[in-house]
């Protein structure tokens, strides 16, 4: 069995500022989150937050993750865009990408997806079940044909994403709304899931369920190649080719390098 890389970042704010959270998660959700996958022997899981330098992301963090997890809420627009760049390039490339509930805001999640990623929500308390649309799908391997939170936050429909490659998890809610719970879409050589449940308020992320949909997510989406797609290379033919056309002979001719891109 390889080994994943996993980082799990976190902008752990919520869990210092408000006691009530900091009750739900001490060490916060990266440190839950940490904890509930470090059974998953196949896993080198380490863990980054906001406040650190590079928010936790050094290139040489990047460089050796296969898999990030991301948790945002509320300080989404603190994140720095050199930091986004970076690990947008990183995904292009070929790292995975799993955002998480209230990461659908991210700025991240938005540039990957192209659009506002808006939803509606709801915090009261609700009971939600996520149903399993795609049993075979190794996202969804030894999860049961649902899964019930007692309480959550909800999310409902619209939510303002492309249409996704493969649409795992349907979300039903006690106050009538549905949503698409867990999704995927490749963006370059990476693989992106997005994941609904989530909030800050509650401890889904000891529910073995989400925890186990997690782990296979991170191993689905974990990084396969680390190719670069940032330039588009001139090359010669391989055979020979008759006749290059009269602009780009011309081109060569005056030993520019630029025609053909
Ligand atoms: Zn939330």
């Amino acid at each position: 069995m390889s080994t994943v890389n996993v980082t799990i970042w976190n902008e752990y704010l919520h869990e210092v500022q408000e006691p009530e959270i900091g009750a739900v998660y001490p060490t916060g959700i990266h440190g839950a989150l940490a904890e509930g996958l470090a059974p998953n022997a196949d896993f080198t899981i380490r863990t980054a937050t906001l406040g650190e330098p590079d928010h936790g992301l050094s290139p040489e963090v990047l460089a050796t993750t296969d898999v990030m997890l991301w948790w945002g809420h509320m300080g989404h627009h603190l994140v720095d865009n050199k930091i986004v760049e970076q690990v947008h390039q990183q995904v292009l490339s070929g790292m995975g990408l799993i955002a998480l509930h209230s990461a659908h805001y991210s700025k991240i999640f938005r540039r990957l997806m192209g659009t506002n990623c808006s939803l509606l929500w709801r915090e009261a308390n609700e009971k939600e079940r996520l149903w399993v649309l795609e049993p075979g799908h190794p996202i969804m391997d030894g999860v049961p044909p649902y899964v019930e939170l007692e309480a959550e936050e909800m999310y409902g429909e619209r939510f303002d994403v492309p249409t996704p490659d493969e649409l795992l998890m349907v979300s039903w809610f006690q106050g009538g709304e549905v949503f698409r719970s867990c999704a995927t879409w490749r963006r370059g050589h990476g693989r992106v899931v997005y994941l609904r449940p989530g909030h800050e308020e509650y401890p889904t992320y000891r529910n073995e369920h989400i925890l186990r949909i997690i782990a296979n997510a991170c191993r689905w989406a974990a990084r396969r190649v680390d190719q670069s797609t940032q330039h588009a290379a001139n090359v010669e033919a391989l055979e020979w080719v008759p006749g290059a056309s009269a602009r780009a002979q011309a081109a060569a001719d005056a030993g520019s390098e630029s025609v053909g891109q």
